[in-house]
């Protein structure tokens, strides 16, 4: 791959991973001493912490790496810059107190990771929704103090949805501070996990999308945009399916107000793949598969699909070959990779 040649565009990657070894730490001893309820965590990561799979391992380091390693890998694959999230769950699996201090030390390492390398790293705060009102003060600390550009969120939190009112707070201050939150994935919460684990199918492959997904569309009929008409959600993974589900979803759900069916399905303002349209973004995450992203550029509007890698679970230079090489104007194959990101996340 050419790497070196003069591009029309830089690249921004939104949705790259990092861990601090402190967090990585305590991940290990929920391992070790088996302290939550959690069973998509201990599959997942009991694979990460303790294999010794090369894979693993090489993750395990590469997550950790905030300095030359990860500077050269995006260089060895052409990527400008990298939009950083602390990786999932984050900080969502521990008691609120430690929660809460956990996300205001990596948000401050971030920040000054970030000062060494400002045109290089951007990223996201982490926040504990365990505590919905120290999580709205941390966001707008971390916007405000930090210059962090939004905050992600990975999906349940100890199987608890956002579309809770108790969290709402967390929305009223991304809208007022007019920050994005990224709604990344998580393993499927302890409610819906089983029938995922026996064949390992709790995470990337499809477990995430599955848990995503549905948190997303908790969001929508909870009437949460209708709310918080601002608020403005990243998804991953090209939405983690739902563009494909707009005409079903709009139709069923027109059908269940009609009937009634549900106390928790309230009429809505607009149809649920309006607030799709609306108050979404999406980007490419691990999904460098060109009808997908073609498909979702359509739907979506080409002012609201970005690149992203998912360094460092997909690092794959092949990947920013076919997304280089994906059917675009000039013009839309910048707002892809450079302009999109710029202005959603205010780089
Ligand atoms: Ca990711």
């Amino acid at each position: 791959m050419n790497t070196t040649a003069p591009r029309a565009y830089k690249r921004i990657a939104t949705e790259e991973g990092w861990a601090t070894p402190e967090m990585m730490q305590m991940y290990v001893k929920i391992l070790e001493t088996h302290a939550i309820n959690d069973p998509g965590f201990y599959n997942l990561w009991g694979f990460f912490g303790k294999s010794q799979a090369p894979r693993a391992v090489d993750l395990f380091n590469r997550i950790q790496d905030m300095g030359e390693r990860r500077l050269g890998d995006m260089d060895a694959t052409g990527i400008d810059m990298q939009l950083l999230m602390l990786t999932s769950p984050g900080v969502q699996v521990f008691d609120a107190a430690t929660a809460t201090a956990l996300a205001i030390s990596t948000n401050d390492q971030l920040a000054a990771t970030i000062r060494k390398h400002p045109t290089r790293f951007a990223g996201l705060a982490a926040v504990a929704p365990q505590a919905p009102q120290g999580a709205a003060r941390e966001l707008e600390r971390a916007v405000t103090k930090l210059g962090l550009k939004g905050a992600v969120i990975n999906s349940h939190t100890q199987g608890e949805y956002l579309d809770d009112e108790k969290f709402w707070d967390i929305f009223a201050a991304a809208e007022a501070l007019d920050v994005p939150i990224y709604i990344h994935p998580n393993t499927p919460s302890p409610q819906m996990i089983e029938p995922f684990l026996s064949r390992c199918l709790d995470a990337a492959i499809y477990g995430f999308a599955a848990e995503t997904g549905l948190h997303v569309m908790r969001l929508i009929v909870s009437g949460v945009f209708d709310r918080f008409p601002k608020l403005r959600i990243v998804l991953g993974h090209l939405g983690e399916g739902l563009p494909f589900w707009l005409y079903r979803m709009d139709f069923m759900h027109a059908g269940i107000v009609r009937a009634n069916r549900s106390e928790g399905v309230k009429p809505l303002k607009k149809k649920p793949s309006d607030y799709l349209r609306d108050n979404f973004y999406y980007t490419t995450s691990g999904m460098a598969w060109e009808p997908s992203v073609t498909f979702v550029q359509q739907q979506m509007g080409h002012d609201r699909v970005m690149y992203a890698m998912d360094y460092p679970y997909q690092y794959v230079a092949e990947e920013v070959t076919a997304m280089d090489n994906l059917p675009l104007s000039e013009e839309h194959k910048k707002m892809f990779f450079q302009t999109n990101a710029e202005r959603i996340f205010k780089l």
